[in-house]
């Protein structure tokens, strides 16, 4: 039975830390509470906001005046080299799997801290792989017609940054089938060890962000890179500071506001 909660602080399920109160939060742990949910919303004419782990939201400190649905349905398997995930697995456990598995094509996800929806729809990238490089096909829910349906690569519309998910707030994503390769798992190892001594190294990972905030679309020099020559790198705006590690992060020193 899932619990709709009143007054949940957003802060709290974000990553940045920031955020005032969700007038009303559930979790949905299963396809069907997730519907529900929607349904519910949609009978009061209530707003929503689909949730996945938050490490890609800037919640405003006036909260939200709706529901927030936070999505944690957490099924995962895998048939041959594919891998079927519910969307709220973590990007994290499906590198684990496919390292146990000695399946390759996940490695550059290792410490990303999103869930898999939240990957799909934003078609997240790290180390030149994107999301949508590995994705099979998505089952979404759609509010508008309350269909369950199947989207092949194709029809997802994936772009750097960009999906159909991002367009068509109606869709939302239930979960994804992943196709990665048989590959050597010492060299698997080897690889997502190197992500994430990277990440640790150049990353600003003893604060809350919400990762490199910036999209570079001018095909030049990183964003992060323009930043930093401009002199910006520890500049602050009460607690929000641009990383002094990493140009394109901007963290949350303590108490900054949005
Ligand atoms: C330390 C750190 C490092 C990061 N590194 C990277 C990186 O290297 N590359 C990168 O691209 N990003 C990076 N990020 C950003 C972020 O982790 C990813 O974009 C992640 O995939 C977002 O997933 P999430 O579950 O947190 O999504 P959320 O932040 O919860 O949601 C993001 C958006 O997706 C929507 N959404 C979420 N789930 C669903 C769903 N099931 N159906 C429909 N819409 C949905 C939400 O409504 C929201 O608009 C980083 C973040 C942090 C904090």
């Amino acid at each position: 039975m899932m619990d709709i909660k009143e007054n949940i602080s957003l802060a709290k399920h974000t990553t940045f830390k920031i955020g005032g109160p969700a007038k009303y939060f559930c979790i949905a742990r299963n396809k069907e509470d997730l519907i529900k949910a929607v349904k519910k919303a949609k009978e009061l004419k209530m707003t929503f906001f689909i949730l996945g782990k938050g490490s890609n939201v800037l919640a405003s400190d006036k909260g939200y005046n709706g529901l927030v649905i936070k999505i944690e349905n957490c099924k995962l398997k895998i048939e041959n080299c594919n891998i079927h995930a519910e969307a709220g697995v973590k990007l994290e456990d499906i590198v684990k799997l496919s390292d146990k598995k000695s399946l390759t094509g996940m490695e550059w996800a290792a410490g990303i801290p999103g869930t898999v929806g939240g990957a799909v729809y934003g078609n997240t990238q790290a180390f030149d792989v994107k999301m949508s490089d590995i994705i099979k096909s998505v089952e979404i829910f759609d509010t508008k017609t309350l269909k369950i349906k199947n989207l092949l690569k194709k029809k997802c519309q994936f772009l750097a940054k960009k999906s159909i998910f991002k367009k068509n707030k109606n869709l939302i994503i239930l979960s994804a089938i992943l196709n990665l390769k048989k590959g050597n798992r010492k060299e698997i190892k080897k690889e997502i060890e190197e992500r994430l001594n990277y990440r640790k190294k150049n990353h600003p990972w003893r604060f809350p962000s919400a990762g490199s905030v910036f999209v570079n679309k001018t095909g030049g020099p990183p964003s992060a890179h323009l930043i930093e020559k401009c002199g910006l790198k520890g500049t602050k705006v009460g607690g929000a500071k641009v990383s002094e590690k990493h140009a394109g992060f901007i963290v949350n020193t303590g108490k900054a506001k949005a």
